[in-house]
């Protein structure tokens, strides 16, 4: 049954009035859904001047009924998550068991916004001179916008808005218009829980709704998760039009692959690494660098047919371990890539590109890919693919490998598989990355602390999650007190310690 996801404005679902849609696809069947209306300037200023108008009320709401909604919304984000699952699965094509991890991943902010009342504590000084004291306070900015990829529609999404609305601030979230029905939930939820109409609301739409939330002046902040070039556009343009802006780009992650790492482990922690959500997260290890040809030609071994034997299938089979890609689109640009790898002299060991799926031909589906002996002179390694590609590259010593991530332009994740203590803790200290796994494929940081990636990662001087959210979504006020008991008259100097 097709359908259509319009705008989630004050509270209500409003019909898209521009005329334009987007195609929402079931990327395991490769048709199309439902369609996704694509708001114009007018129908997102509608819904910036319906935050706007809630801020007042919203921020002056005390921190304690703030903080007791996020755990309303808590408890029925538990309740429904298996439908916000089903929601991600079914448009992004992830699969179910990964989709419900992702979800998971995002209430784990919600848990930490809960926390709001201690999270928004100010600093106190008592006595700094005779009679004065100093207090700061953490004081919401008004309107706060989140605009979100389409590889994790639900946890990106509650990256932001959960955060910024505990701290006070009311949202316009702008998801990603290929998977946009769980934010849309995720925001009906909000309401349920008690969040009053209009402190968030959702629009969909494209470039047209992006520029308008990157140049309006009632828009104090914006944080976006997306591809590289996009970030550095919504950074520069955020930023020029006077607001606050955080924005995560793409990736390139390497896992450094020692001679004394356990290949077993090893191996286990590539496959999910690699291939799990078809390698559309921007924490996939992407590249394995070893540093002894002995150990490479071992590994690669190892690899060779467990990649052969990826279990592909329908994202809503729960005995499916990698789904379809999410359009015909990113498709044909992941086979672009591996068909460049292989012109630019990689050795292709697994070869993903032709799988079909017996009753889902038209789906968007692609097998695992494996290359050996990569270039890094190459495109292929130099540039982000976003599919489900393990590009293995055979340095020469620990140090070449070790300057490997460092010296790529990107440097959101890494991880080094190893039993040497001293070569994890100089490799986590030296190399220029922002999140490193020691032993650990996927180091996402858990909520109470932060989330975000060092050089084209990342713009912007804010991570997401923890106290850099609460930092992101608040501006300080410090206040400085005495209550005199006798006139001191005028005093022209600058005042100092007494
Ligand atoms: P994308 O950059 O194409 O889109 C992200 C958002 O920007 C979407 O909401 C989209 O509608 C909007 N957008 C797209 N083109 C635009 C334009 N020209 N002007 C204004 N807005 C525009 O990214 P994507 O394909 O949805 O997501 C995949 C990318 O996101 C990958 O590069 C991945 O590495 C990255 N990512 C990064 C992180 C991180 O934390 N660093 C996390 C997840 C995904």
């Amino acid at each position: 049954m097709a359908y259509d996801v319009n705008h989630f404005i004050g509270g209500k679902m409003v019909e898209g009035k521009s005329g334009r849609f987007g195609d929402i696809y079931n990327p395991s069947i490769g048709e199309v859904q439902g369609r996704v209306a694509l708001a114009s300037k007018a129908e997102v200023e509608a819904a910036i001047a319906t935050a706007e108008g809630m801020f007042p009320e919203w921020s002056s709401t005390s921190v304690v009924t703030r903080g007791r909604i996020i755990q309303k919304f808590l408890q029925l984000l538990y309740a429904n998550i298996d439908e916000l699952a089903e929601l991600v699965s079914r448009e992004h094509g992830k699969v179910i068991t990964d989709a419900k991890g992702s979800v998971q991943r995002g209430i784990e902010v919600v848990e930490f916004a809960c926390g709001i009342p201690h999270l928004l504590k100010g600093e106190y000084s008592d006595n700094v001179s005779t009679g004065v004291d100093i207090y700061s306070m953490r004081k919401a900015l008004g309107v706060c916008a989140g605009i979100t990829p389409f590889n994790f529609p639900a946890m990106i999404p509650m990256w932001m808005a959960p955060m910024a609305i505990a701290c006070g601030n009311t949202f316009v979230m702008k998801p990603s218009e290929k998977d946009p029905s769980c934010p849309m939930r995720i925001a009906e939820i909000f309401k349920e829980a008690g969040l009053p109409d209009g402190v968030l609301n959702v629009v969909n739409g494209d470039k047209e709704a992006v520029d308008t939330l990157l140049t309006d002046p009632r828009v104090k902040a914006v944080s976006f998760v997306g591809s590289t070039p996009i970030a550095r556009y919504v950074y520069a343009t955020a930023t020029a039009h006077g607001k606050r802006c955080q924005a995560m780009g793409g990736a390139k992650n390497h896992m450094i692959i020692m001679p004394d790492a356990d290949l077993d482990l090893v191996t286990d922690a590539l496959m999910g690494a690699a291939y799990g959500s078809a390698g559309e997260r921007c924490m996939a290890i992407s590249v394995g660098v070893t540093t002894d040809d002995r150990v490479a030609d071992k590994l690669v071994n190892m690899l060779k047919p467990r990649v052969e034997t990826l279990k592909v299938g329908y994202s809503l089979d729960p005995a499916s371990e990698m789904g379809p890609l999410v359009t015909r689109e990113h498709w044909n640009k992941v086979k672009g890539y591996i068909d460049l790898g292989e012109q630019e002299g990689a050795e292709v060991v697994v070869d993903g590109r032709d799988l079909k799926l017996q009753g889902y031909e038209n789906g968007f589906f692609m097998g695992g890919t494996l290359f050996d002996k990569v270039n890094t002179e190459s495109r292929a390694y130099k540039e982000e693919i976003f599919g489900p590609t393990l590009q293995i590259v055979r340095a020469k010593s620990a140090d070449e490998a070790f300057r490997l991530p460092t010296i790529h332009e990107y440097g959101n994740g890494t991880s080094i598989f190893t039993q040497n203590g001293h070569a994890a803790r100089s490799y986590a200290d030296k190399v220029e990355v922002g999140m490193v796994g020691i032993n650990i494929p996927i180091p996402v940081p858990l909520a109470f602390h932060t989330f975000g990636g060092w050089k084209n990662s990342a713009f912007g001087d804010h991570n997401t999650m923890g106290m850099q959210a609460v930092h992101f979504y608040t501006k300080i006020k410090t206040v400085t007190t005495r209550w005199p008991t006798q006139r001191t008259g005028a005093e022209f100097d600058l005042p100092t310690l007494k």
